[in-house]
């Protein structure tokens, strides 16, 4: 319940109830809806069919741009006449907005799941028209097909695709990997700076032109637990993972910053004196919330990949009981640290949406967290639902977001309780 309450042996396996039926999920194209916002001089070119530009239009569509910075390339039908007229069209669209866009610095091609899509190498489009576009324009590629993937797995697959252009440091640095509202990095920068890590860069970079640099002695703490593929291209680039829980809530935040202070050689008391304030404004904010969220059920579908780290928070945290927490995928080594501060309960990977659906029912948990396809039906039938891609779109890490976080669950049910009434 707070920093103080004992830690579980690390050691300890977790059964896990894996399932691989019907899931449902968002795509990967939806990651672009932040990673828009952090790369401020890149463009999204999704090479996908009109179900992607509607997904997009209403994923984003309450942002409005004076230049927008992510578009569709509608592969039409009448493109599977032949690979060569796409290439073609690919490059025409490219040019046209190079040319009326000066300021884009870096261009992804994002590739779908529609078959005509799929048959495109857009990874060699991609190198043959940077060859003509640097160097004011790197063009880039990646997948955001929704085929047996999750919609977080979309800045994976854009973070990994930066990995090969990241310049090699042979220096001693901190490398955070995934994408954080400007503020939180701001806030992070500032707190690594107190403890005594100087040398601390970010992934990904606010710029284009701002790759950090990689090698042996770099460490990464990752701020996003649905990195897997980007984690393992900076491995293999020589750097090493911190392990640490995921900063979400006082005590996650405080574990990760004193695991990469301990990774860095410095001393537990210089951590205290800096981190003191904003843990103490944390643990307070969060005290506000408490007494809504204590003993409350909650029930995770599997959809954003951050359900073990939230559910590990809102049950030390707050003291809600976490009755099933799902997940897409289980990265058993990327989890470990939150994994072993879980109490028991049902951890299940991946998907069987009707099991699931049913043992939700038969738990009638109190909140359940879940993908905007399951929510409606689930809130008709009486139970009171959060959106799981909210907690993606929302800036939730660190202390000064603690209180933040936790009244995106209590909101929830103080609605439920007011429709009760
Ligand atoms: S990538 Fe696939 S799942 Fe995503 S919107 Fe396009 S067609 Fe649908």
């Amino acid at each position: 319940m707070n920093a103080h309450a004992p830690i579980p042996n690390p050691n300890c396996e977790k059964p896990v109830l894996r399932e691989r039926g019907q899931h449902e999920v968002f795509c990967g194209l939806t990651g672009i809806v932040w990673l828009h916002r952090k790369i401020q001089d890149a463009f999204f070119l999704i090479v996908g069919s009109r179900t992607c530009a509607h997904l997009m239009q209403s994923a984003a569509g309450v942002m409005i741009f004076a230049e927008p910075r992510f578009a569709t390339a509608i592969i039409e039908e009448r493109d599977l006449a032949g690979m060569a007229d796409m290439h073609d069209e690919l490059d025409r669209v490219v040019t046209q907005l190079l040319a009326r866009r000066p300021d884009i610095k870096m261009l992804f091609l994002v590739g779908s799941c529609p078959s005509e899509v799929i048959k495109l190498d857009l990874s060699r489009a991609a190198e043959r028209l940077s060859q003509r576009t640097l160097p004011r324009t790197r063009v880039l590629a990646y997948s955001g097909s929704g085929i047996e993937t999750t919609f977080t797995q979309g800045e994976d697959a854009c973070l990994a695709a930066l990995v090969p252009l990241m310049p090699a440091d042979q220096d001693s640095s901190l490398l955070v990997v995934g994408t954080l509202a400007d503020i939180i990095e701001d806030q992070f920068r500032s707190l690594f700076q107190a403890i005594g890590i100087d040398r601390v860069t970010f992934l990904p970079p606010r710029r284009a032109g701002e790759l950090p640099g990689i090698g042996p002695k770099t460490q990464i703490l990752l701020a996003q637990p649905f990195l897997g593929d980007t984690l393992k291209a900076l491995e293999a680039r020589g750097a090493t993972r911190i392990d640490a829980p995921f900063p979400l809530g006082a005590e996650g935040s405080e574990l990760w910053f004193r695991a990469a202070a301990k990774a860095f050689g410095i001393d537990h008391q210089k951590v205290t004196a800096a981190i003191a304030a904003p843990l103490e404004r944390a643990r307070l904010a969060l005290s506000r919330h408490r007494e809504r969220l204590t003993g409350k059920r909650i029930f995770f579908f599997p959809d954003s990949q951050l359900e073990i780290p939230l559910a590990r928070f809102l049950s030390r945290e707050l003291g809600m009981v976490p009755v099933e927490v799902g997940t897409p995928y289980l990265h058993r080594q990327v989890h470990a640290a939150d994994l072993a501060l879980l109490p028991d309960t049902q951890i299940s990977e991946g998907q069987d949406v009707d099991r699931q659906l049913a043992r939700c029912r038969a738990a009638k948990p109190d909140l359940t967290v879940c993908g905007l396809g399951l929510a409606n039906p689930l809130e008709a039938e009486g139970l009171a639902t959060k959106w799981s891609i909210e907690l993606v779109f929302s800036p939730i890490h660190g202390f000064e977001q603690a209180g933040d976080l936790a009244e995106l669950f209590a909101r929830p049910l103080a609605r439920a309780e007011k429709l009760r009434v």
